[in-house]
């Protein structure tokens, strides 16, 4: 079923694409796929090899392309995590990332929870803050709890 829905999308992003005067190739058409089809978040350069896997000859100017130009259609958002850019779905970004800075562990906190301290930080200077858009460092619960115990 989500099967079905995600393959009607990638043939209308394909369209929209194409109605815009961009070339769609094979390799764009799997660009598109691959991006879609992916839960959670993924780096330009796992986009490169998965698709690579599938279609020969995508090179790496094409898949950063391809991810802006479906970030201008708004069918994806980027963020910055410890380890680069990355990609979601739109409606799958919503969500803080939350970076151990001792042991790399991440999560991702509802960026509903946030919500008083943006309303804070808005009250106090005008500033609406983004807080999905890049990661924050911390301690994890673990880690806290090895710092505790010392
Ligand atoms: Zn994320
Ligand atoms: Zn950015
Ligand atoms: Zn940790």
């Amino acid at each position: 079923m989500s099967h079905q829905i995600s393959e009607v999308n990638v043939a209308g992003i394909v369209e929209e694409l194409r109605a815009r005067g961009h070339r769609v190739t094979p390799q764009r058409r799997a660009i598109v796929a691959e991006t879609l089809g992916t839960e959670g978040h993924i780096a330009p350069q796992a986009v490169a090899k998965k698709v690579s896997e599938r279609v020969p000859g995508v090179n790496a100017s094409t898949v950063y392309r391809t991810l802006e130009l479906l970030e201008e259609l708004g069918y994806v958002s980027h963020a910055h995590l410890e380890d680069g850019f990355q990609y979601h779905l739109v409606g799958r970004g919503g969500h803080v990332h939350l970076v151990c800075a001792r042991c790399g562990r991440q999560e991702a906190l509802p960026v509903e929870k946030t919500v008083p301290f943006k309303r804070l930080i808005e009250k106090h200077s005008g500033f609406s803050p983004d807080f999905s858009h890049f990661s924050i460092s911390g301690l994890c619960a673990a880690c806290r709890k090895l710092q505790d115990s010392r």
